[in-house]
């Protein structure tokens, strides 16, 4: 008799989840955004949750739920319903590298099921007008002579914008003060007022204020100059070789979210990235398109542990601690 009420409760819930997953989607989606409105993951989520929001027949919501290096957003995610109705945006910083540096309640890579990769950006290191560096070579120089009063701007501890930034200084030998922000939304402002003298920032975010004259470009951390900013020379051509990074970026949804609405989402996700209108803003902002394998929910798991590898050990090692 238990035995068979047991079986039937088990029918029920696959039932009850299978016809949940095929009315799906049948209320707006939220996407947690976990930096500040106007920045470069906000901006992504949004040129990509419009044309979402056409796949899906539904309304697609941005909510920038932002601080501590974009733990605070990842969190509401990881402890959102599994339905499919909150979406967890981020990238190489938030679903990587901050499980290094936070003690996180849940583990960053295994409690969120990850939907697609959506896109990456090499880092541009830019600062201010004002800093009488004309190269990177001469950068280099100027933040050697001035590191007690040179201030980074960045998106927080951990965020893409501050172990760019951390990776950096090791390399050249300074210690230039970190200026966390809720995203490298408005530290932009800040760089192009001149209230901070550096960043080391997505391309996305600086290229349409380098191209305007408002801010400097030193170089691209790339081994590639980037198609959309040719005159922007590679770290390798500037005087830093091997100082590559590359930001990819991702979709995650809530552990136990059924497999038939993650493949809807990136289904609909795949749609958005082979959208001509969606190709022509990236490669405007200097966004790389991942390839068709790397689109698939495998390819990013996959991805995000190889990169926490890779990575982990570097962090843990400059012992970067939580901000407070
Ligand atoms: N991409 C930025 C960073 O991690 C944050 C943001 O998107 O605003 O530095």
């Amino acid at each position: 008799m238990i035995k068979s009420l047991i079986a039937l409760a088990f029918a029920t819930c696959a039932t009850f989840a299978s016809a949940n997953a095929q009315s799906y989607p049948s209320k707006p989606i939220t996407i947690i955004v976990p930096f500040a409105a106007g920045g470069p993951t906000d901006v992504l989520a949004r040129t990509l949750g419009d044309r979402m929001r056409v796949a899906l027949g539904q309304t697609v919501i941005v909510e920038n739920v932002t601080g501590a290096g974009g733990t605070i957003g990842v969190t509401r995610a990881v402890r959102a319903a599994p339905d499919g109705y909150t979406v967890s945006f981020g990238h190489l910083g938030t679903h990587v590298v901050n499980g290094a540096i936070y003690p996180l309640p849940f583990d960053l890579l295994n409690d969120l099921e990850p939907v697609g990769q959506i896109g990456a950006n090499p880092m541009l290191i830019v600062s201010k007008n004002a800093v009488p560096a004309k190269n990177l070579k001469e950068l280099i120089a100027w933040l050697k002579a001035n590191e007690s009063k040179a201030t980074l701007g960045t998106a927080g501890v951990g965020s893409g914008s501050h172990f760019s930034g951390v990776y950096f200084q090791s390399l050249i030998g300074t210690k230039g003060q970190y200026v966390p922000y809720r995203g490298t939304g408005p530290a932009m402002q800040d760089l192009v007022a001149g209230q901070i003298d550096l960043i080391v920032d997505q391309a996305s975010n600086s290229m349409p204020q380098v191209q305007g004259g408002k801010i400097r470009a030193y170089a691209v951390t790339a081994p590639k100059r980037i198609a959309a900013a040719p005159e922007i020379p590679t770290v390798d051509e500037a005087g830093l070789p091997g100082f590559h990074i590359l930001l990819w970026s991702g979709v995650w949804v809530p552990k136990g979210t059924p497999k038939d609405i993650i493949a809807k989402l990136n289904a609909a996700m795949v749609e958005a990235l082979g959208d001509a209108g969606v190709q022509k803003r990236f490669g405007e902002l200097g966004l790389e398109l991942p390839t068709r394998a790397q689109m698939t929910p495998e390819a990013l798991g996959a991805h995000q542990k190889a990169e926490a590898a890779k990575w982990w050990p570097m962090i843990k090692a400059a012992n970067v601690k939580p901000e407070g």
